[in-house]
């Protein structure tokens, strides 16, 4: 080693950043972090102890004073710089805290996102609910009184009655989402309670019976035969599948295609139940897919921008994940997946002598 490596050696040795010394192939000197990081010999190939860490051997082959990053995760920053005519300074920087602090900032911002989007559920639901339940109340009874009324006076009109039965059914369905609404405010938890994702499509789609009529749409069901159990709270879950499949209908309506189709798919997998709610409609641009699960951001005249964030807190209160695929024939899908219960213990039998 000559006088020049020596001083330069242990000048290095008092700087934190891992540095080496490079004669054209060779390694001439490693101050102590370099050594700690990547132990090699002064005067061995260079090339061969760059094998020691990813991506290193293609870093020292960079044009020099460009930056590029080394290690499993691309955490190390290699630049070589020139010192003089023959010697090449190589420098790596440990990007490890960076990263980290990056990581963090993006976990705190989803978390944000989260209690911001649980805020907006809340805040605003206690304000429906309380706008909403007098003229819902009012409507209900209204409603049961007329077709009280009708049944006395033209008991034959069976379409009518069954129009007024559907109209109190939904009616009744409003009124149980401003109640869970209160309750939740209150509690701000959801109900725990043992439920069949199947049955929830079926009631669900019993509440949009005659939309989909309407729209003559095609429905492609797929349900497994045996029940799928989750734990939740059957009118967020239903309120949630409700507002896919309202999405759905009203896409199908916007710019309708020559078979409109709604396909709706339940699977289990790895302890995850995952339920797919898709349509052949227009699809979904990247510009609105930048902001779909943002409040208030609508792309329909009369759009208020809620359901899907409403929805996404919802399904995030059952430790369950909502997101948005593209389908290969057009259009988009919906998907939600939640826990799914262990099987029930069946009823132990009492031994009878
Ligand atoms: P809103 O229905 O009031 O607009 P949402 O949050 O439910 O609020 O939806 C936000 C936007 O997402 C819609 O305005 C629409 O542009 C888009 N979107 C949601 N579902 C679909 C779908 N199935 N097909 C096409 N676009 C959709």
């Amino acid at each position: 080693m000559n006088r020049f490596d020596t001083d330069l050696l242990h000048a290095l040795g008092d700087l934190d950043d891992a540095l080496a010394v490079l004669d054209g192939e060779f390694l001439v000197a490693l101050n102590a972090p370099m050594q700690a990081l990547l132990p090699g010999d002064a005067g061995g190939l260079a090339a061969d102890w760059a094998q020691a860490l990813q991506g290193l051997a293609s870093a020292l082959a960079a044009p020099l004073g460009e930056r590029r990053r080394c290690g499993v995760s691309g955490e190390y920053l290699a630049q070589r710089v020139a010192l003089d005519a023959r010697h090449v300074l190589l420098r790596l920087v440990d990007d490890r805290e960076r990263l980290h602090h990056l990581q963090r900032q993006l976990d705190d911002r989803e978390g944000l996102l989260f209690t911001s989007r649980s805020l907006t559920v809340s805040e605003m639901g206690s304000v429906l609910a309380h706008e909403l339940n007098q003229p819902i109340g009012a409507t209900a009874n209204l409603l049961r009184g007329l077709k009280l009324r009708l049944a006395r006076r033209h008991p034959d009109s069976t379409d009518e009655l069954a129009a007024l039965d559907k109209a109190v059914a939904q009616i009744a369905y409003a009124s149980q989402i401003i109640g869970r609404v209160r309750e939740y405010t209150q509690s701000r938890q959801p109900k725990a309670e043992r439920l069949d994702l199947g049955a929830l499509v079926h009631q669900s789609l019993a509440l949009l019976d005659w939309d989909l009529q309407r729209e003559a749409v095609q429905l492609a069901l797929r349900l497994p035969d045996a029940p799928v159990p989750v734990q939740g709270d059957a009118v967020m879950l239903q309120q949630v599948l409700i507002n896919l499949l309202r999405n759905a209908l009203d896409a199908l309506r916007l710019d309708r295609p020559d078979a409109p189709l709604i396909d709706i798919e339940l699977r289990v997998e790895a302890g995850r139940a995952e339920l797919r709610v898709g349509d052949n409609g227009p699809g979904i641009t990247p510009q609105t897919e930048a902001r779909l699960f943002l409040p208030f951001s609508s792309t329909k005249p009369n759009g208020m921008g809620l359901g899907l964030s409403i929805c996404r807190s919802l399904i995030e209160m059952h430790q369950g994940r909502l997101w948005f695929t593209r389908r290969d024939a057009g259009g988009c899908c919906f998907h939600f997946a939640l826990p799914v219960l262990a099987a029930a213990t069946p009823p132990t039998l009492e031994k009878t002598a």
